[in-house]
């Protein structure tokens, strides 16, 4: 039988990557809570019209890239289903909003979820058919402040905050606003007209974009196609005096608590929902998969979805870029995470079940441990040691006897016996200081 592999586009995360991929999450979660959200799961699969309705029927991601299967009724009493696995995460939230009744509390919803999304997309570096999302969403009614360009504000600032907790150097932050619900019809229909004389001379993406979802003309990234696609009308041009005023306050707020950004004209998104503020944050490091995480506002998702009116805001992130980016700016000290804090190594069968009780105790005290295995020599418990854990603890029958155990901390080369009473402590405290330096 062939080999099985893994399915084009999705891949098996292993330890160590996984490690970062948990501090990512971690620190994620910290940061959010620090501004009042709250996790929410929603299901994997949805019911497809979410999609269709939310997203938008001419976006790509409805169009072309979901994974869409008819569910088969089980019993006479059973309609089969269109279902399909979510694509993204925002249709969901809403939807959650809508169905939990959430609006009725009255106050600001600020959810966040972490888990996958899958689209079938042409599969290169930073982009799979499934890849995980760290999103947020800031939902509620009017009353309760959602359409405050404070949140938006808000929202762009704890993103800052979060790249900057991981350590990520050299974001910038695009940023733009789509105007409200009747700016953007207007927009995509100076657009359309503007694009007839030229689009023929534009790619072939262009030419069928120029037809089904002009705003997609702006994402172009063909190099012959730039400078057509710079005379096109802008967005700019067709805000209303209300999405106007709105985006000059969220841009003054940004500049209030110093969180850098460049207004980017062209940034439309592809999805249906987004209305006024648009953003995406990007890295260099990507390469053409650039963009680490975008996201905006969408003030009438929820009736799009038949609930209440509830403007928002939200964001995406691809966890899978963040993760790269990580590895690429510090491969070296990255493997080290992975580390253990130290290998007990029995010196022989006969020391086994006491490396096994000296690992418990360890290890109950806080400390990562490998227990080594009787059957090897010293010189491979030490081998073994190395590649596994800073640190060994070697057990052979004089140590058992006397109650004084050999450590070896791999990074200074240090060598010392200490009473086996005292060597979770004196771990512990080497591991910290260690962990400092
Ligand atoms: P979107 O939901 O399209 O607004 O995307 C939000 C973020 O998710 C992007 O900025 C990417 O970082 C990430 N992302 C989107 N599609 C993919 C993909 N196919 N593979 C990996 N990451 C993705």
């Amino acid at each position: 039988m062939a080999l099985m592999k893994a399915v084009r586009g999705t891949r098996d995360l292993l330890p160590p990557e996984t490690e970062l991929w948990n501090r990512v999450e971690r620190t994620a979660c910290d940061v959010f809570a620090r501004y009042g959200f709250g996790e929410i799961r929603t299901p994997i699969f949805e019911d497809t019209q979410l999609f269709a309705r939310g997203v938008g029927e001419e976006t790509d991601i409805v169009s072309k890239e979901m994974y869409t299967w008819e569910d088969r009724a089980r019993a006479q009493s059973e309609k089969s289903q269109s279902l399909t696995l979510r694509p993204e995460n925002t249709a969901g939230v809403v939807r959650a909003y809508i169905e939990h009744k959430l609006a009725e509390t009255g106050l600001l919803q600020k959810l966040y979820y972490i888990g996958p999304q899958f689209r079938r997309e042409r599969p290169q570096k930073g982009r799979y058919r499934q890849f995980f999302q760290i999103g947020a969403e800031v939902i509620g009614p009017p009353s309760a402040g959602s359409e405050s360009p404070l949140r938006d504000a808000e929202v762009l600032e704890m993103l800052a905050t979060l790249l900057d907790a991981l350590g990520i150097a050299g974001w910038t932050l695009e940023l733009n606003s789509v105007g409200s619900a009747t700016d953007r019809p207007r927009y995509v229909q100076a657009l359309r007209e503007a694009l007839i004389p030229v689009a023929a001379s534009l790619c072939d993406d262009c030419q069928r974009r120029a037809v089904t979802n002009p705003l997609r003309v702006l994402d172009c990234k063909v190099p012959e196609d730039q400078p057509v696609i710079e005379t096109l009308p802008k967005i700019a041009d067709f805000l209303d005096d209300a999405s106007r005023a709105h985006f000059a306050a969220v841009r003054s707020a940004l500049d209030a608590c110093g969180v850098p950004y460049h207004v980017n004209p062209r940034l439309v998104r592809g999805l249906d929902y987004y209305t006024r503020t648009t953003f995406e944050f990007t890295h260099g490091g990507l390469g053409a998969q650039n963009a680490l995480l975008g996201g905006g506002r969408y003030d009438g998702l929820s009736e799009m979805l038949g609930g209440p009116r509830a403007p928002g805001i939200g964001f995406a992130i691809g966890a899978d870029r963040l993760v790269l980016t990580l590895q690429a700016m510090d491969s070296a000290a990255r493997g080290d995470e992975a580390l253990l804090d130290v290998y007990v190594a029995p010196i022989g069968e006969a020391q086994q079940n006491a490396a096994l009780q000296l690992a418990r105790e360890l290890r109950r005290q806080g400390l990562r441990v490998e227990l080594g295995d009787g059957s090897f020599r010293i010189k491979k418990a030490f081998e073994m040691a190395d590649k596994r854990a800073r640190s060994i603890i070697l057990l052979g029958e004089d140590e058992l006897q006397s109650g004084q155990l050999t450590v070896k901390t791999f990074a200074s080369g240090e060598q010392t016996k200490i009473a086996r009473d005292e060597i979770g402590d004196y771990l512990c405290r080497a591991m910290r200081v260690g962990e400092q330096n």
